[in-house]
């Protein structure tokens, strides 16, 4: 039992037991929260990192990151060199969005229609294009699917297209080629093949109509032609097992997740439309539905909901087959599993919660749990009613409907030299494939590979070609969202290395070798849209999907599926599992060279520049661990090196770790980030198994983004008189009610819980010195609902994009200098074991009586006449006084130059209505200033007021539980102000009478009382 703790009487660490932790967390008064376990133990690391809150201003100079060093870390992601300034759109006409401008007018933006094909379902987009080059990206409002809202890797892949680290040349070992050359020499090896022959395909996922017909015309010339489809971070496309299931939150007054992370990220197939539904039953205590999740490594789902069971993994099975059996699933076998009273407490809670609620419920099966995880689901859904209502089945689309063979098969073919040509598509086998099939060695004995790819990356550098890959931004395709709308891919701008598609090398073996893929995408749909295919061609390009292409919501028969459950046999207690999970911020490694995501803390563990292996509490300590060890972890005789965080939450004597990490060959931002965990997963194992782990020398020196701020005030002003506190967490507790939130009984009982007591009250406007502002016309505000926020980070990346926000680098932010104006704080409560979180967008209030403009000495910060806490950037002097004195600390400083305004390409990428900032400047949030300014320049052109809901900031814009609402606090009737006049709505310290215009709504859970009363609450069996 080694939890370290900070003896400040000796000004060394001793070890700090759980049972004192847990002590830690008794006998508090109110709610008591904390945001890491250094925290928790008050650890002398943690006394380190927030003592830091100005690191000393020298400092940065000695630095082992010097400045030349640094700028060369962050090159990928500001110094884009190597790119023309001029770009061009494509040849194709390509049709805006409005009503097309019939010049272009400088300085006027246009919007286009289109969709970031993902592996889980395209994501339909609406792209601002500024003189050709797309600017921001969002997801397109009147799509069915997503209404506007994206998520943190579609807001990224803009920064992924002018990655200068992409690949720019095709290539024949290394030496510069033609496409022609390639293309010519694949056709001619195709041909003389005869029927394909020895001709082999690696592609990533097909998930492109178009694409998949192409396919089935190749394979129909060439019979033997071999397809082999790959994606790491998925074992299979939603709709590949003959149904394609789609889940209806809206119905769902219950909703039970077997370690289904679906309000996290678009990793969850559905991920926009499932969050949007779950948070719109959030908004109002009266339509308040209850999440249950059962999970094998913390996720914002699980920390979301109403509660929260940790198991290891492969106990999510057995706990499937007892939840089946309960409800009255026929033949199910019981699993070999030996529960826990509060395991049976919570399993029989579930089942009478779900019972109740029969046909207005549902379950959710993970995506790492297929077997026997997803037919169990499908069954009970069945048993309890819901399908048809909140579970709708549907046929699977016929276009992804042909057999794949795997890339065990693929392997032995290569090592019985059958391959004459390996071409790969959009995949990086050589980083990503299973480490036990040996694939670098096999993929030497094809004669000859050929690989399309995006960057030179590790399948790349031994491939025998390499094709420039075109980014979705470039190129035409097509693709289908979660409810099957088909949605065409329209470029935006030319491609800027020259780049080729998949439909470009498939459309070589074809009858029209030179058919575009614009032209071939049209063939795909002319049979499809009805009547003059020219209208019906620019009516789907100008809306973004092909109206009548949503899956059939009929329902098919279930009996067909048919339910085959094999023995479950849960690894053994004692032993240790290691869990593969794509990471939340890089996914499989594709987005490693988007400093936007490596930058961007995780949810759960706020840990950036990294992957970790994560452990609950109790292993840490039975391993005799500190956070940042360095652990050797063994899968089958196969190790690696890895960090180790502690993620509160997790199971005991389990280990996640991230996938997408140790590349070698990303680009200069991701390369060397992290650990590779492919080294150690295997084909018969690839999302968890039983591993091993040891304690080796050092520290890895992860950066974690949690407690930067530390809280000298004494108790008088609000703090604990002790130093020993992160600020964020001292104010979270109880009396200072950062977080506040109710159960739906206590709601009931007091529904102005938001607002009472001392502290909690809203302050007279006319308790000040200052005398008031007055507002004539518009008086900004924001509302932000903390029922409806699930932490999933999309509005963080939306900000960047926006706001030209700069990446800082790994050693940057270890010391506290990230640069994002908006950070998702996370509160935990509770046991280490089985915490709640709460999570909290955290952004400048822009306060009334704001403490920064008081004591500003260049009057730098102002405050304008609609109430934006302004920044004038030529009148700061950085001295830093409006941070000091900021109690939300929301400033941020430049201390070095991060962004790059020297490098002329950078203007493709860049807001162009937003200042790029200097060194020695402060920034924080505008409230998107430049979109506020824009909206009143189109109401004036119309002698009119600003609409309600015209103006939307782009964190609002991006989040997919629609937890953001802008508008103008002096419109009584507009949306904020009915919001923030809402008796849950609170001020974050209130109390300071800084009066901030950004207001939250206080959350309202609604608890199982069957459960509420556990003492420990569904705590997780003791390892
Ligand atoms: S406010 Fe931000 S973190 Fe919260 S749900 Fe919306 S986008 Fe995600």
């Amino acid at each position: 039992m080694s939890e370290p703790m900070h003896d400040r009487a000796k000004n060394e660490t001793v070890p700090m037991t759980l049972v004192q932790i847990r002590q830690e967390l008794k006998g508090q008064k109110g709610k008591r929260y904390w945001r890491s376990v250094d925290e928790l133990a008050d650890t002398a690391e943690f006394q380190a990192a927030v003592e830091r809150e100005f690191p000393h201003s020298a400092q940065e100079w000695v630095d082992p990151v010097s400045r030349r060093g640094f700028m060369k870390l962050m090159g990928a992601s500001l110094a884009l060199a190597g790119l023309a300034g001029c770009t061009k759109q494509p040849d194709e006409p390509i049709y805006p969005y409005t009503k097309a401008p019939e010049d272009l007018i400088l300085g006027k933006p246009m919007y286009f229609a289109t969709a970031h094909p993902f592996v889980t379902g395209a994501v339909p987009l609406l792209v601002k294009s500024d003189q050709f080059r797309p600017i921001k990206i969002d997801g397109n409002p009147e799509h069915p699917y997503n209404r506007g809202s994206s998520d943190p890797f579609t807001q990224a892949t803009l920064l992924d297209l002018y990655d200068p680290d992409r690949s720019q040349h095709v290539t024949w070992r290394g030496e510069n080629r033609e496409w022609a050359e390639f293309a010519q020499g694949l056709r001619v090896k195709m041909a003389e093949s005869k029927d394909g022959t020895g001709m082999y395909f690696l592609s990533s996922t097909i998930t492109s109509p178009t694409l998949a017909r192409q396919w089935k015309a190749v394979q129909a010339a060439y019979p033997k032609a071999t397809l082999v489809q790959h994606d790491p971070a998925i074992s299979r496309t939603p709709i590949e097992n003959g149904v394609n299931v789609q889940y209806a939150l809206a119905n769902a007054d219950v909703i039970v997740s077997l370690d289904a992370d679906f309000l996290s990220g678009a990793t969850y197939p559905g991920f926009h439309k499932l969050v949007r539904e779950y948070a719109e039953r959030r908004k109002s205590p009266e339509t308040l539905n209850r999440l249950y999740s059962i999970e094998s490594t913390p996720t914002t789902t699980g920390m979301k909901a109403e509660h929260r069971l940790g198991l290891r993994a492969s106990e999510i099975p057995a706990f499937a087959a007892e939840l089946a059996r309960a409800v009255g699933v026929a033949g199910i076998e019981a699993p070999a599993n030996s529960w826990t009273a509060e395991q049976m407490k919570f399993l029989v809670a579930v089942v009478k919660d779900l019972k109740a609620h029969a046909g207005r419920c549902v379950v959710i099966p993970g995506l790492y749990q297929q077997e026997p995880v997803e037919p169990l689901v499908l069954a009970i859904n069945d048993v309890l009613g819901n399908v048809g209502k909140t579970v709708l089945l549907n046929p699977p689309d016929l276009a992804f409907g042909f057999p794949r063979a795997g890339l065990p098969a693929l392997v032995a073919d290569l090592n019985a030299d059958k391959v004459d040509w390996l071409v790969i598509l959009n995949a990086n086998p050589i980083y990503t494939a299973p480490a036990d099939l040996g694939f670098a060695a096999a993929f030497e004995k094809a004669k000859t590979v050929a690989h399309l790819g995006s960057h030179v990356d590790e399948t790349g550098q031994i491939a025998h070609w390499h094709i420039p890959a075109a980014h979705y931004l470039e190129s035409w395709s097509d693709a289908r969202a979660y409810d099957g709308t088909v949605s065409i891919i329209q470029p935006m701008i030319d491609p800027l290395y020259g780049g080729k598609t998949a439909h470009d090398v498939l459309q070589a073996l074809l009858d029209e070798p030179g058919l575009s893929p614009y032209e071939a995408v049209r063939e795909t749909w002319k049979p499809v849209i009805k009547g003059d295919f020219e209208a019906g061609w620019r009516k789907a390009l100008h809306a973004g999907w092909i109206e009548g292409t949503a899956f059939d919501t009929k329902s098919v028969p279930l009996g067909a599926q048919g339910l085959h459950i094999g023995p479950i046999v849960p690894s053994p207690k004692d032993s240790l599992e290691i869990i593969f999970r794509p990471d939340p911020n890089i996914y499989d490694g594709r987005w490693s060279n988007v400093g936007w995501l490596q930058e961007l803390p995780k949810p759960v563990t706020s840990l950036s520049w990294d992957n970790a292996a994560l452990v609950s509490g109790a292993t840490l300590t039975k391993l005799g661990l500190e956070e940042d060890d360095i652990v050797e972890l063994t899968v089958q005789g196969r190790k690696v090196n890895a960090p180790v965080i502690v993620a509160p939450g997790h199971p005991d004597n389990s280990v996640t770790v991230h996938l997408g990490y140790g590349r070698q060959f990303a680009g200069r931002v991701g390369s060397g980030s992290g650990f590779n965990a492919y080294s150690i997963r295997t084909s018969d194992a690839p999302f968890y198994t039983v591993g091993s782990i040891r304690k080796v020398e050092g520290k890895w020196g992860t950066a974690i983004t949690k407690s930067h701020y530390q809280d000298h005030r004494p108790k008088l002003f609000g703090g604990q008189g002790n130093g020993n506190n992160s600020l964020e967490a001292d104010e979270a507790i109880g009396e200072r009610g950062i977080v506040r939130y109710a159960t739906l009984d206590e709601f009931k009982a007091n529904p102005g819980f938001a607002n009472e007591g001392e502290t909690h009250t809203r302050t007279n406007k006319d308790n000040s010195l200052f005398p008031n502002w007055e507002y004539k016309d518009n008086a900004w505000g924001m509302s932000i609902d903390m029922n409806s926020c699930t932490g999933c980070n999309a509005c963080i990346v939306s900000c960047y994009a926006e706001n030209n926000i700069a990446v800082v680098g790994k050693q940057q932010v270890r010391i506290g200098r990230n640069m994002q104006w908006l950070r998702i704080d996370t509160y935990f409560e509770g046991d280490l074991a089985a915490p709640r979180a709460h999570f909290q967008p955290m952004a400048c209030q822009h306060c009334e009586n704001a403490p920064c403009e008081q004591v500003c000495p260049v009057g730098a910060t102002v405050h304008t006449p609609e109430g934006l806490n302004a920044m004038v950037y030529n009148r700061c002097v950085g001295t830093r006084y409006c941070s000091n004195n900021c109690p939300y600390k929301v400033r941020r400083f430049n201390f070095l130059l991060y962004s790059d305004y020297e490098t002329e390409s950078l203007k493709l990428l860049r807001n162009p209505d937003v200042s790029v900032r200097s060194r020695g400047v402060m920034e924080k949030c505008t409230y998107c200033v430049q979109r506020i300014q824009a909206a009143k320049i189109e109401a004036d052109k119309g002698n009119r007021a600003v609409r309600d809901g015209e103006i939307v900031t782009a964190c609002q814009q991006a989040c997919p539980a629609a937890a953001i609402t802008f508008g103008n606090l002096n419109d009584k009737a507009s949306r904020v102000a009915r919001l923030q006049a809402d008796q849950r709505s609170y001020q974050v310290l209130a109390d300071l009478n800084t009066r901030p215009r950004t207001t939250y709504v206080a959350a309202v859970l609604n608890p199982n009382r069957e459960l509420e009363a556990t003492p420990v609450e569904h705590a997780p069996a003791k390892g």
